[in-house]
């Protein structure tokens, strides 16, 4: 199995790296903040508890968002991988994902982080939010808040991966199909040593 975590910053290009990468390698797409939008679409319980935290920009529970993944792989047995995209964001549900992956006799193959420095970010945020239509896109405030969250507690489960050996860093501005290419070198690369 090809199991694939995207890892970077909100607006890092994650989303758009993701849609390229499940066609090229048949992956199944499991992102968090997709998820948990159709939660909210779906006006469900859950649904309603995060939207309160993601438009203020801040994460929501671990247990919240491991239980979602842990039904989807349940549901998705057959996959021959998965990309990872918004997910873990804490080390915490890094060690939970690990053990699930366990519980299917697989783990994660590597992380690909795509590296983009802060200013950009909200730059691209923002930007995007006046077509997204995403609450958590359309101030700059809250654009903030999210780089800065990211940075104080996602940024460790870089170094979650990185003690595994599993972690490997990407330019993330430029053309999107030039990244898109140097992200499939590195996990042929990774591939192809593994096999
Ligand atoms: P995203 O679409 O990945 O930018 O996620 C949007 C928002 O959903 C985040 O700002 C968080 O509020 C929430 N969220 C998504 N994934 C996670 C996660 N793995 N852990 C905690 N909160 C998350």
């Amino acid at each position: 199995m090809l199991n694939l975590v995207l890892f970077g910053p909100p607006g890092a290009g994650k989303g758009t790296q993701s849609e390229k990468l499940i066609r090229r390698y048949d992956l199944v797409h499991l992102s968090t903040g997709d998820l948990l939008r159709s939660q909210i679409a779906a006006g469900t319980e859950l649904g309603l508890r995060a939207k309160q935290l993601m438009d203020q920009g801040l994460l929501v529970p671990d247990e919240v968002v491991i239980g979602m993944i842990d039904c989807k792989l349940r549901e998705n047995q057959q996959a021959a991988g998965f990309i990872f995209d918004g997910f873990p964001r804490t080390v915490p549900q890094s060690e939970a994902l690990d053990s699930l992956l366990v519980e299917y006799n697989t783990q994660i193959t590597t992380m690909v982080a795509l590296v983009v420095e802060d200013e950009e970010l909200i730059r691209r945020l923002l930007k995007r939010g006046e077509t997204s239509g995403r609450p958590d896109d359309q101030d700059e405030v809250t654009a903030r808040r999210r780089v800065s969250v990211y940075n104080r507690e996602t940024i460790p489960v870089a170094d979650y991966y990185n003690q595994q050996g599993k972690y490997i860093a990407i330019g993330g501005i430029g053309e999107i199909d030039m990244i898109f290419e140097t992200i499939c070198q590195q996990i042929e690369a990774v591939a192809t040593k593994k096999a």
